[in-house]
């Protein structure tokens, strides 16, 4: 349903997921379990009535519920940052000796280390104060702005940092000072605890919004692709452990029952936040200051339950059905190339067409769907062609380009030659499908899925003796359109037309200009084209083109030479005196035309037809 707004333009309906998050809006906020935490004691100013929601879709959509622009200091959420950061810089065999990825079972704000005097895992304090002391080894005085920059990546935007929450936390944080002094005491820390610690208590008061929340969430979930600004943050290695350590202890002594019932990997903050961050799917900030006994808010673990639950988005909720990844799967009898073909290479492909296969392919190449299609492959006779068209295909992932690649190996095992279509060299599909299939020879690729099942049709003509010699020069008596004249009919026709000379390139015929003569292809390709830049077809020595000046006044293709080419062109008015004189071979003329338009017409409906039907 459209509006129209206020101003006159069209506004769209409201999006089911906004409705959905109105909704939860206007239902949490008359929660008002839990209390603002104020053993910081600045943060005990925050108004419990605060409530913001924002969702970041991986397209890079942000939808904001409430109060989703009000600034709160990102506490504990910025630990799973600092640990992706501590990765990412100091490699993960360094961070892993010092910090578990064990869940601790405790509050967050436990003492206790783990058997090797370790802490449990980085989401607790113990943990996140060792990132810290990580980042503050390797860049000093520098860490903390170092730190700030990593986290405004993820958020796409300058973040600003509280300078009251932190020097309250400073002033009164004796706990996690205690915490400091005993990873100091087992080397976790190797740096001076005052200057770790300022580093640990600035960092969760930089100052964010539900809506940073969605889009660093959002970011998680994407590999380290922030959807907004399209830069990789951080490498996928370091966000799918730290989505790791997020499912196991992101919630604390709650973890399990979060995992459990929500199945989203997410992280709270004592200020009032809630992240979490569904792989592949979306990112989710909430902002309600009111905590729960763990430390962590209430009203937004309901929006994250009710999101959970309503869309069904549990992470290990899943299904698939790989069957939907091959939309058409047929031999070149059911669809062959536009190229128009003599009558012996007919007859070479109507007896090989099982030599080649094509596979149209749609949407994610994954590991499942890659897996489906090496099946059909292996359960049929093997052809010496397989051509896949990728042009609906949206993406490619790791596992399912790894089992692409071994699957061309295999088909390689086999003398089987793989061609591509559909793929645009140099995006990302392209340079994944290069990088795994490094070094094989039987792969080809063509833009156009036409011109690749051209060029396979070659392969077998040629193979099972035809020529394909673009510069052999036909006669007037070997063009289909011109059977069944006689030698003297053939000679005069010859008389009355000029041989024309193209270089390769050049235009033939422009659709829309007046339809004048009749060409008949001597040597070389053309290419046959509608204004909007549609292959229709490519004909070689032999063809006619331009026939349709018999039935038509206007040119509706435009004709170019492929190659260096030569045709008799012959002028409609002397073709109309032609037809005059030799009426029995006019009349022969236009039934040949009549029994290639025909032909044509099979060719179109068997492509629709193969289109429609799968
Ligand atoms: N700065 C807080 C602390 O260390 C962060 C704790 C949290 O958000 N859970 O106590």
């Amino acid at each position: 349903m459209k509006t129209v707004a206020a101003n006159g333009t069209w506004v769209g309906s409201k999006p089911p997921l906004l409705r959905f998050l109105d909704e939860c809006h206007a239902k949490f906020s008359a929660d008002d379990d839990g209390a603002v935490a104020d053993y910081i004691p600045e943060l005990g100013k925050a108004d419990p009535a605060h409530f913001g929601i924002s969702l970041a879709t991986l397209d890079g959509h942000v939808y904001e519920v409430g109060d989703s622009k009000v600034p709160f200091t990102v506490q504990s959420m910025s630990k799973p940052f600092v640990f992706a950061l501590a990765l990412d810089t100091l490699g993960a065999a360094r961070v892993e000796s010092a910090i578990g990825v064990e869940p601790s079972g405790d509050p967050f704000n436990s003492i206790r280390l783990n058997a090797e005097n370790h802490p449990f895992n980085p989401m607790v304090n113990a943990g996140a104060i060792a990132c810290s002391g990580l980042i503050h080894e390797a860049r000093d005085d520098d860490a903390f702005e170092y730190i700030r920059e990593a986290l405004g990546r993820f958020a796409g935007r300058t973040l600003a940092f509280d300078e009251a929450v932190y020097a309250s936390e400073s002033a009164t944080g004796d706990r996690n000072r205690a915490i400091a002094y005993l990873l100091r005491t087992n080397a976790v820390l190797k740096d001076r605890v005052d200057s770790v610690l300022d580093v640990y208590f600035r960092q969760c008061a930089i100052l964010v919004t539900a809506r940073d929340i969605a889009v660093m969430a959002a970011t998680l979930a994407n590999r380290g692709l922030n959807p907004l600004t399209g830069q990789q943050v951080m490498t996928p290695y370091a966000i799918s452990r730290t989505l790791s350590v997020m499912t196991s202890s992101g919630m604390y002594d709650y973890a399990g029952e979060w995992i459990y019932r929500v199945g989203i990997p997410a992280k709270s903050g004592v200020g009032g936040g809630i992240l979490a961050a569904l792989p592949a799917r979306l990112g989710l900030g909430s902002y309600s200051p009111r905590l729960d006994s763990h430390g962590n808010s209430v009203r937004g673990i309901r929006v994250c339950e009710s999101l959970s639950s309503h869309y069904d988005l549990h992470m290990l909720n899943r299904s698939d059905d790989a069957r939907t990844s091959i939309i058409a799967d047929y031999t070149i009898s059911k669809n062959p190339s536009r190229r128009s073909r003599r009558p012996h290479e007919r007859d070479i492909l109507a007896t090989h067409h099982e030599q080649v296969r094509v596979i149209e392919l749609v949407g994610t190449l994954s590991f499942s769907n890659v897996d489906y299609v090496s099946r059909q492959l292996a359960g049929k006779p093997r052809p010496q062609f397989v051509i896949f068209d990728l042009h609906r295909v949206t993406s490619l992932t790791r596992a399912g380009a790894r089992l692409v690649a071994e699957e061309f190996r295999e088909l390689a095992a086999h003398h089987v030659t793989v061609v591509l279509s559909g793929v645009k060299r140099g995006s990302r599909e392209w340079d994944i499908i290069r990088e795994w299939t490094g070094g094989l020879t039987n792969v080809r690729d063509f833009y156009l899925l036409d011109t690749a099942i051209e060029w396979a049709e070659d392969q077998i003509v040629y193979r099972h003796g035809g020529a394909i010699d673009f510069h052999e020069t036909t006669e007037l008596s070997e063009q289909p359109l011109l059977a069944g004249l006689s030698t003297e009919e053939l000679t005069d026709l010859a008389s009355i037309g000029t041989v024309r000379h193209y270089r390769a390139g050049e235009k033939i015929v422009e659709a829309g200009t007046p339809a004048a003569s009749v060409f008949f292809l001597r040597s070389g390709a053309v290419l046959v084209t509608l204004p909007g830049g549609v292959r229709l077809a490519t004909l070689t020595a032999g063809m006619a083109f331009g026939e349709m000046a018999l039935l038509e006044p206007t040119r509706t293709a435009d004709v170019t030479a492929d190659m260096a080419a030569t045709a008799y062109e012959i002028p409609l008015r002397e073709f109309e005196r032609f037809r005059k004189q030799h009426p029995r071979a006019g009349e022969r003329v236009m039934r040949n035309l009549a029994l290639l338009l025909a032909d044509r017409l099979i060719v179109a409906n068997t492509k629709i037809d193969v289109l429609t039907s799968n």
